[in-house]
């Protein structure tokens, strides 16, 4: 968009698998810019592009964007990692929100396998039947879904075996929980053979200490997010990461 209405762009976060102790993926994050007011968070922005509809639009240039940063990785030699975008309910929700991402996949000739989408938990709590309905339709074309911010959403647990989801994502609330709670009192490790009992991978978000990691090890959860880890970085200092990481990891 113009100069006046400011622009929107996106960093990208580094999502690190415990187990290869390698980047996997990164997850993109949306920034706006504004010349008076300068750098706007997404938890103030989104909320009000949702209300006017504009998230439609937007939506749209966030997956294009995305989606030239996957080939540029894979330009690159990256071709294992996966980008991660998150996808509001009013999104999801479109009539033509499939169509439309299939036709950006076609155009942009993305390995739908490499895309990831995340659903915050709490839009599960309304329109649960209609909103796992798209979801099975996006798996079944090949895109992976993650369930972010896990346990912040009251979804039911009795539903999450039936749920159409690869991935689910542990909010930073437990994970900050960990730094005062003994082994024995924090439940994220709980929640990671829960969900590994249902078949889903585990991302923790938010982890800014060893203590946090060592403890996520010990209970085997898959991969990790957080300034331990990177800061969401800039375009291309993610990709120059992610290309440093083909040297020392040559799988990636
Ligand atoms: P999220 O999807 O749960 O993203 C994780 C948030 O945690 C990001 O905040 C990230 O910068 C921050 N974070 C990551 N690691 C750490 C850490 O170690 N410590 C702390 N304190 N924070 C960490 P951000 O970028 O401000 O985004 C906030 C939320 O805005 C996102 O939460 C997501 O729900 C929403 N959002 C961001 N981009 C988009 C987008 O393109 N579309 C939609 N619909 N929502 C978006
Ligand atoms: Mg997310
Ligand atoms: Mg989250």
């Amino acid at each position: 968009s113009g100069e006046g209405s400011g622009s929107l762009f996106l960093q990208y976060q580094p999502i690190y698998d415990v187990a290869s102790e390698s980047i996997c993926g990164f997850e993109a994050l949306a920034r706006l810019k504004t010349p008076s007011l300068g750098l706007i968070s997404p938890l103030e922005f989104i909320p009000i592009t949702e209300k006017t509809k504009l998230i439609i639009p937007l939506g749209e240039t966030i997956f294009l964007q995305a989606f030239r940063f996957l080939n540029r990785l894979r330009d690159q030699g990256c071709t294992q990692m996966s980008v991660s975008v998150n996808v509001s309910a009013i999104q999801l929700l479109r009539h033509d929100f499939i169509p439309s991402l299939q036709r950006m996949i076609k155009a942009m000739q993305i390995d739908a396998r490499y895309l990831v989408l995340e659903i915050t938990e709490s839009v599960f709590a309304s329109n649960y039947q209609e909103i796992n309905r798209i979801l099975g339709q996006l798996q079944k074309i090949g895109i992976q879904v993650a369930m972010d911010d896990f346990g912040t959403g009251y979804s039911s647990l009795a539903r999450e075996r039936e749920l159409n989801i690869n991935c689910l994502k542990i909010d930073k609330f437990f994970i900050d929980k960990l730094m005062d709670l003994t082994d024995e009192q924090a439940i994220s490790g709980d929640i990671i053979s829960m969900a590994h009992k249902l078949g889903h991978c585990v991302v923790a978000e938010g982890i800014e200490h060893e203590r946090q990691l060592s403890y996520l090890k010990r209970f085997f959860c898959d991969k990790i997010q957080g300034y331990l880890i990177s800061r969401p970085l800039d375009e291309e200092a993610a990709l120059a990461l992610a290309k440093e990481q083909l040297t020392s990891h040559p799988s990636s």
